[in-house]
């Protein structure tokens, strides 16, 4: 099983600013940009610079990767004033991820459905 940590993806791309994107938060380990095709009111990606694929992919090596992307996502929240999001990262083809780039889905702007 081959896994894949260096595969260059669109959001690479972003992070170079070599394709333009709405790009709403940045700090020295993360970016934030808005969703192309928005699933809620507010949807934002938050996205590590460093490549990790997936989350299931990480290791001991990611731990602070992990923290920081999970902290942007609090300065994110703090900075478009949220009162309440949803926090979503799909795992790999069946968790319904379509960009091979670790990022964290925020949902925001509408009273988002619970799972009941
Ligand atoms: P995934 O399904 O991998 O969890 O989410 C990928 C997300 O990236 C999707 O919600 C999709 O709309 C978004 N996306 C894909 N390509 C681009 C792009 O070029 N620019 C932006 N801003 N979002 C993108």
């Amino acid at each position: 099983r081959s896994i894949c940590y260096s595969f260059s993806t669109i959001f690479d791309k972003i992070i170079k600013r070599q394709i333009p994107a709405k790009i709403i938060y940045e700090d020295k380990h993360c970016l934030a940009f808005e969703d192309i095709n928005p699933k809620a009111k507010i949807h934002v990606l938050v996205i590590p610079k460093e490549h990790l694929d997936r989350l299931s992919n990480a290791t001991e090596q990611h731990i602070n990767l992990l923290g920081n992307l999970m902290y942007a996502v609090n300065r994110v929240g703090r900075q478009l004033q949220l009162e309440g999001y949803r926090v979503v990262i799909n795992d790999g083809q069946k968790g319904g991820q379509t960009v091979f780039h670790l990022h964290a889905h925020i949902l925001s702007g509408e009273n988002l459905p619970g799972f009941e």
